[in-house]
């Protein structure tokens, strides 16, 4: 009999999972403005420990964008490795709060280092509106989101989206029952059996 099998639907956010931006913009501003900070002293407010308001943080962050020396960091040697065995299992999608100017920018990087990994990239920000990765989670019924941002990781708890969280820094005040992972390579640990 010819079975068409179905597998379930496993999102990645793109910003500090799957690519390293934060790193690379600290040294974008290093060498631009001479002034960093030690990643892992960076929180969920990156302007303030930049001594910077948040209007100049954004203003760096377009500038940083624009400027292709930095805002394409190549992925770490295991991530592609890594990807692939999930992809054997789910169907991977790409869910991504990066703002609808700069989302071209993830889609080259895609095609450039990861072309045959992701079924879907989903953007959250249309330009005009933003949904919340909670409900995009919800609607496309993924077994799990593995995400960096608190935001976007209580939004999956209000949306009850499973959800990983990808240790950073920044989410180190994430309740502790949630589960976390230093390295792709421990997502199948706490990724729940499939049946
Ligand atoms: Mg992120």
């Amino acid at each position: 009999m010819n079975q068409k099998i179905i597998r379930k639907n496993l999102a990645f956010d793109f910003d500090d999972v799957v690519c390293n931006t934060v790193r690379a913009f600290l040294a974008f501003h290093k060498e631009k403005y001479g002034r960093t900070v030690p990643y892992a002293s960076v929180g969920t407010k990156l302007y303030k420990n930049l001594g910077i308001s948040k209007k100049t943080e954004d203003n760096r962050w377009d500038e940083f964008f624009k400027d292709p020396k930095f805002c394409y960091p190549a992925p770490t040697k295991d991530l592609a490795k890594n990807l692939r065995l999930m992809k054997k299992k789910y169907r991977l999608l790409l869910l991504s709060a990066r703002d609808y100017r700069w989302q071209y920018q993830i889609k080259a990087w895609i095609k450039k280092y990861l072309p045959d990994i992701f079924a879907q990239i989903i953007f959250i920000d249309n330009g005009r509106t933003k949904k919340s990765k909670g409900s995009v989670c919800r609607r496309n019924k993924t077994v799990a989101l593995i995400e960096d941002e608190p935001e976007h990781i209580k939004s999956c708890l209000t949306f009850h989206a499973p959800v990983i969280v990808f240790d950073r820094p920044w989410n180190r005040n994430i309740k502790k029952s949630i589960p976390r992972i230093r390295t792709l390579a421990r997502l199948k640990k706490v990724l729940p059996p499939l049946n």
